[in-house]
């Protein structure tokens, strides 16, 4: 299911029950783990549906200078159906990662800083965003889900670590600190 290509969901289907309990309960499931954004894929429905929350109590923690660095603001709930996205720009920014069906790892991931998302909202209105920093981070990752590809198909592999490493090594270490650390793969 994490591999295939969800296939896009009809005006007609998006105003039915099942479309709406499922936005229900992954908003729910999303608050529990607690995550910033679900793919319909990662809960078993093939179908081009997302949403997406980073509220105030997710940055808890987090110096204004890391909130900074990762160009990181609340964003309030929403619903992206049949997604479609563009890069503004070219510019790339890294960061750690992680994905709740990839649970216990992270990983830096290089992503474009600025994108642009046409989509339709719950109500199967048309909807823009304009995104940059961990806001655009997170609508690459979920609509990344909804073609088949996850994190890890994306990340600089020599610093994927497990949560727990990651912590106890690199919890203060910038990502130039961390790449520099680990230093290029060898050649001999
Ligand atoms: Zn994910």
């Amino acid at each position: 299911m994490l591999r295939r290509r969800a296939r896009e969901l009809t005006p007609g289907e998006i105003a039915t029950p099942a479309i709406q309990d499922l936005i229900a309960g992954m908003r729910d499931t999303m608050r529990d783990a607690p995550g910033v954004g679900l793919a319909a894929p990662q809960v078993g429905e093939s179908i081009q549906l997302v949403v997406i929350e980073d509220p105030p109590q997710a940055h808890a923690g987090m110096t204004p200078a890391q909130l900074a660095e990762r160009e990181r603001a609340a964003v309030a709930f929403h619903v992206l159906i049949n997604p479609r996205l563009t890069v503004e720009g070219d510019d790339e920014v890294a960061a750690y990662e992680g994905c709740l069906s990839f649970s216990g790892f992270t990983m830096i991931v290089p992503r474009w800083r600025r994108v642009r998302v046409e989509a339709l909202d719950e109500r199967g209105e048309p909807v823009v965003k304009i995104a940059s920093g961990w806001y655009a981070r997170i609508l690459q990752h979920e609509i990344d889900h909804l073609r088949g590809v996850l994190c890890c198909d994306r990340m600089e592999s020599r610093t994927l670590a497990t949560h727990d490493n990651h912590l106890r090594h690199w919890r203060n270490a910038t990502v130039d600190e961390a790449r520099a650390a680990l230093g290029p793969m060898p050649v001999d």
